[in-house]
């Protein structure tokens, strides 16, 4: 059984899951498998997958059969379980708790070669729709302080199937990279009373360093301090918090943006590999009377992170980054009409 173990030094929580291990050997012969007969996620194999707990379709189709355009089911192998408690305990020094929380499969799409690059804009506005209610819903349940949403596109991201997915983990936590940019957002907040994301997209439009494209709703741009070659970062242009409270319209330019950003990865990097997160609000009601300024000073936004020339960016073994590519020639390369 998982559980989640907490390092008494840097105060980070692991999820120690050893059923995966085996899992992860079973199904590395699958991999990237060409026949796509065998791929779970393409439409006819929904026996091969747990129970749907959302999909887009006609009003006629039955649950768990072919017809949809958007499915949303468990983890097969989830490390993260959304029965019980916390159930916190202590042995000694050492923290641990119930590897409580969820672990969902959002499948892209039902074609087994479709992609945020080639998939129609409305397909991608139903992805993100199905995103966002999921989001909503796992928020409801107040033992859950955070939901990471990811898509790890190719087989160096770590995508385990050809096809398309997009991940949902619900967790008891919220993770330390989000605690880092709320604890900053807040110190920037707490000078000069504005958010530190408004005054960087403002900055980013302005001078145009880094700036990529743009729509009504939403900013692209490489940031100023890129930890990785061609990373870019997507901004509402409005400030929000959370990406739960989006529109369908907000959704439907998020789409268009989305879509430009993975078009101009592919024409200047060579169709590359990527991780694509979603970094949004914390679930305020898990922990009233904490995070209370994150209205004001958090903003949703999503990061692009291609994985390109592996000898051109590396880390000093503590999260200190070298960058050889500057961001405003990734953005110049980007900006540039293909
Ligand atoms: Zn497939
Ligand atoms: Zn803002
Ligand atoms: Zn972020």
């Amino acid at each position: 059984m998982s559980e989640i173990r907490r390092d008494p030094v840097s105060n980070r929580w692991i999820v120690i899951a050893p059923e995966l291990f085996e899992e992860m050997i079973l199904s590395a012969k699958d991999r990237f498998e060409p026949n796509t007969n065998l791929c779970p996620f393409c439409p006819g194999n929904e026996a091969a997958t747990p129970q749907e707990i959302l999909a887009f379709g006609p009003a006629d189709r039955l649950p768990n059969s072919p017809g949809w355009s958007v499915r949303v089911f468990p983890s097969r192998t989830p490390a993260l379980r959304p029965e019980g408690a916390e159930d916190r305990q202590g042995k000694g020094i050492f923290d641990f708790m119930n590897a409580l929380g969820a672990h969902e499969v959002v499948v892209n799409g039902p074609d087994h070669h479709g992609h945020l690059a080639t998939l129609s804009r409305e397909q991608i506005t139903l992805i993100l729709k199905a995103c966002r209610d999921r989001i909503n819903d796992l928020f409801g349940d107040r033992r859950l302080h955070y939901v990471m949403i990811f898509i790890d596109h190719g087989k160096s991201a770590g995508q385990k199937l050809g096809h398309s997915c997009s991940q949902i983990v619900a967790v008891p936590k919220v993770p330390p990279s989000i605690e880092e940019e709320l604890r900053g957002a807040k110190q920037y907040y707490d000078l000069k009373e504005r958010c530190v994301f408004c005054d960087i997209l403002m900055q980013e439009v302005k001078m145009g360093i880094g700036f990529v494209c743009e729509n009504d709703h939403f900013v692209a741009f490489c940031p100023f301090a890129s930890r990785f070659p061609y990373e870019v970062w997507l901004l509402p242009k409005e400030h929000q918090m959370a990406f739960g409270t989006q529109s369908d319209a907000q959704l439907q330019a998020l789409s268009g943006i989305l879509q430009a950003v993975a078009i101009k990865l592919d024409a200047v990097l060579g169709e590359p590999d990527y991780h694509m997160v979603l970094h949004t609000a914390p679930n305020l009601a898990a922990k009233p009377g904490y995070w209370q300024t994150v209205p004001e000073d958090y903003h949703w936004h999503i990061e692009f992170i291609p994985r390109v020339f592996e000898s051109a960016t590396y880390e000093w073994g503590a999260g200190y980054y070298v960058n050889s590519v500057a961001p405003e020639r990734a953005a110049l390369a980007l900006r540039t009409p293909h």
